[in-house]
């Protein structure tokens, strides 16, 4: 019997997701095994000719890592959505727009002129910038048009499912291709992992006082936390009560926050709203004590970086989506 066919892709991203196929260890073999990759463009050639030239619904799943911020990248997602059967944005970039995504707070002629005119390590007198074609000894070279805006995946074609984290863990990964091979996987637009807040699972949660109340915001290099204490009690802004669990509490295992990366669960709109509002009702507030508005105005401040913060990865899938620029 003919083994399905799978087709890996990468837009912009880091590459990390890639790695987390490789981090399958011995069971990378046993979906080797069980599929045929059809592409994998980090580890087998590619050619867009040859999948131009597959059946509609050849190829039986597509993963793909990385936001959507260039022509290239859109042409390949919608390609390899009328190849395939199955969608999965895979990762936070896919599912979120992820850390590229942080882009939105600024578009295409803006970081242009960041990175290549203005930053003081530049030698750039004539402000030359990259051309969608140039032409060199006669040979016309091209580069894909740059979108001012970072897009996640669904927003510019039909995604089946979602498989969250910066990179998914290998568990979830085995367990989706399982959940596909055996033809058992939950209903359409689903993320493949519990839907329950990481504070649910976190093994920091059963000590948390019944009233958490957070004075001061610190940064994570201010302090080191105690392990056995919920972050935010320690004053660290954790986006656990605001994220999905399933990561296995990577980072609250090494003594960091959750900075968000497995998106909100499925009942909440906006990530950092939530997160906001979580805070809002810890912020400074002890025995029904009022602050005053300086005292309010002081604690908010504490927050460096407030985007970065509460959309590190899911600026792009917010409400906001981009900052507005007056250009
Ligand atoms: S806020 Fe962070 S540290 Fe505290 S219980 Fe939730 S996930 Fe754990
Ligand atoms: S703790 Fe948060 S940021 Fe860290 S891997 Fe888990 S979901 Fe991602």
């Amino acid at each position: 019997m003919a083994k399905p066919k799978v087709a890996f892709y990468w837009c912009a991203s880091c590459g990390g997701c890639e790695e987390a196929i490789i981090d399958l260890a011995e069971d990378i073999l046993v979906v080797v095994d069980a599929v045929d990759i059809v592409l994998w463009p980090v580890a087998l050639g590619f050619n867009l000719k040859d999948v131009e030239a597959m059946n509609y619904g050849a190829i039986a799943v597509s993963f793909i890592n990385g936001a959507v911020r260039t022509e290239e990248q859109q042409e390949w997602v919608k390609l390899l959505r009328k190849k395939s059967g199955l969608v999965i944005a895979f990762g936070s970039c896919a599912h979120l727009g992820g850390i590229p995504g942080l882009a939105n707070l600024w578009d295409r002629k803006s970081i242009f002129e960041h990175v290549y005119k203005t930053r003081p390590s530049n030698n750039n007198p004539d402000g030359v910038y990259p051309q969608l074609k140039t032409e060199v000894n006669g040979n016309e070279l091209t580069l894909p048009q740059f979108f001012d805006t970072v897009h996640t995946l669904d927003q510019v074609v039909d995604v089946d499912y979602y498989l969250p984290g910066c990179a998914p863990p290998p568990d979830l990964i085995m367990e989706a291709v399982k959940a596909i091979l055996e033809g058992k996987l939950p209903e359409k637009g689903a993320v493949l992992a519990p839907d329950k807040s990481l504070c649910d699972t976190c093994p920091r949660a059963e000590n948390k006082p019944e009233k958490l109340v957070m004075k001061e915001i610190k940064r994570v290099h201010e302090i080191i936390p105690d392990p056995e204490k919920c972050l935010l009690e320690e004053g660290i802004i954790c986006l656990g009560p605001a994220t999905r669990s399933g990561c296995g509490e990577r980072c609250i295992n090494a003594n960091m926050p959750c900075k968000g990366c497995f998106g909100p669960t499925k009942e909440v709109t906006d990530q950092g709203a939530k997160m906001l509002s979580a805070l809002a009702s810890i912020l400074g507030v002890e025995d029904e004590e009022k602050m005053s508005e300086e005292e309010v105005q002081k604690l908010v401040g504490q927050v460096e970086d407030p985007v970065g913060v509460f959309y590190m990865y899911g600026l792009p899938a917010s409400i906001l989506r981009r900052r507005q620029m007056n250009t």
